[in-house]
């Protein structure tokens, strides 16, 4: 692996090499609320490539001791270090004395505080949330997505500022990036409104970017979703997230499937359930019957004496598996309707049928072939 260039910590911080301690914290402050990515959530793996570089710097400047190391033997020097290349988190400690506690940066750098070693940064996955009908999710559909995404104005380098121009101190804050009110006993401090805390405003926007640094574009991806995607499905498209800051590879495109529900047929993985009333003639003595399955109809056979609860099943008629493991199977469940109104002549007629058909009302066994619920369909 070949070591990215690093940058020069006093570059970094934009001090002279003979800058004073507090120079040297005043620095970094800025250059810490400039680059912090809560600032910017836009923007973010940026900043945070931006925010470790300078605390980087910062963590070996503050420190008397390495700082002479890295005068002396420059980066590698600082390799043979405890902490590893002089970058560990007790300057944490001094992130408490110069911010107080109004920034999570312990969160942002993991408690590891080392992820932020390298020049070149992945950029970061994108989530796309789609939505699908059933019978799209059932088939695989290949489609088009329109993809807002951020980009770097390559024109200003991501300053904002217009070429050649730069940026020059905030006047509302000296530079500062806040402002210091006094309220009683109390002194507030507030962050800078004209410079957003920067401390630098651009003399001219950049025209490309407005002053944004940034560009949004859209971007057309054809995606191909493979048939039986559920909801929760995710397809990963790889290199479609937002690209890597300072020419790092791009991150990954994530796209999350919701799935519409279907009107009837309830889907348990790859199977498919619905449910079919049969009356009580068509149980007793059995019939076929045309039923809508996934692909056009399908034609279930009802046996003579079927139970209310049996479940037929179709194999390998359900929806497919998106990982390419075969196909789901059809469940028909059938209940059969007892009549709830009745002509006289009809409740006549199932009088002197019930006269005839005896059923003994005592518990049924459990292991009775009655109970015994799915029926295999090959066809
Ligand atoms: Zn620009
Ligand atoms: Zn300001």
């Amino acid at each position: 692996m070949t070591k990215a260039h690093q940058r020069d910590y006093y570059e970094v911080l934009g001090v002279t090499r003979t800058a004073a301690a507090d120079e040297i914290k005043s620095a970094y402050r800025k250059a810490a609320l400039k680059w912090h990515p809560d600032r910017d959530p836009e923007n973010k793996s940026e900043a945070e490539v931006k925010f470790r570089e300078c605390t980087e710097a910062y963590s070996v400047l503050s420190d008397a001791q390495k700082r002479q190391v890295y005068d002396t033997y420059g980066h590698a020097g600082l390799s043979g270090m405890g902490g590893g290349q002089g970058f560990d988190n007790t300057v944490f400690q001094d992130f408490h004395d110069i911010f107080g506690d109004f920034f999570g940066f312990e969160d942002l750098f993991g408690g590891g505080g080392r992820r932020g070693r390298s020049r070149t940064q992945r950029g970061s996955d994108l989530r796309y949330d789609m939505s699908l009908t059933f019978d799209e999710a059932a088939a695989g559909v290949t489609t088009k997505i329109k993809l807002p995404r951020q980009e770097y104005c390559q024109e200003c380098k991501g300053t904002g500022a217009k070429k050649g121009t730069g940026v020059q101190t905030c006047e509302a804050c000296k530079g500062r990036g806040q402002l210091a009110y006094q309220q009683g006993f109390f002194t507030i401090t507030r962050t800078c409104a004209t410079c957003q805390g920067a401390g630098q405003i651009v003399r001219e926007r950049c025209p490309e970017c407005r002053g944004q640094g940034r560009l949004e574009r859209e971007k057309t991806i054809e995606l191909r979703i493979p048939p039986g995607v559920d909801t929760g499905t995710r397809l990963r498209v790889a290199g479609e997230g937002e690209p890597g800051p300072n020419g790092g590879p791009a991150g990954d495109l994530y796209v999350v499937l919701e799935v519409k529900e279907h009107p009837f047929f309830e889907r348990r993985g790859a199977d498919l359930y619905c449910t079919i009333p049969l009356s009580i003639a068509q149980a007793t003595l059995g019939t076929e019957l045309q039923l809508p399955g996934l692909n056009g109809e399908e034609k279930l056979k009802i046996p003579e004496g079927t139970q209310s609860g049996a479940v037929f099943r179709l194999k390998g008629r359900g929806l497919a598996d998106p990982r390419g493991g075969g196909k789901g199977d059809l469940y028909y469940h059938v209940r059969v309707l007892t009549p709830t109104k009745l002509t006289r002549e009809q409740r006549k007629l199932i009088e002197q049928l019930g006269a005839m058909l005896k059923v003994e009302n005592k518990p049924a066994d459990r292991n009775s072939s009655i109970f015994d619920k799915v029926k295999d369909i090959f066809g």
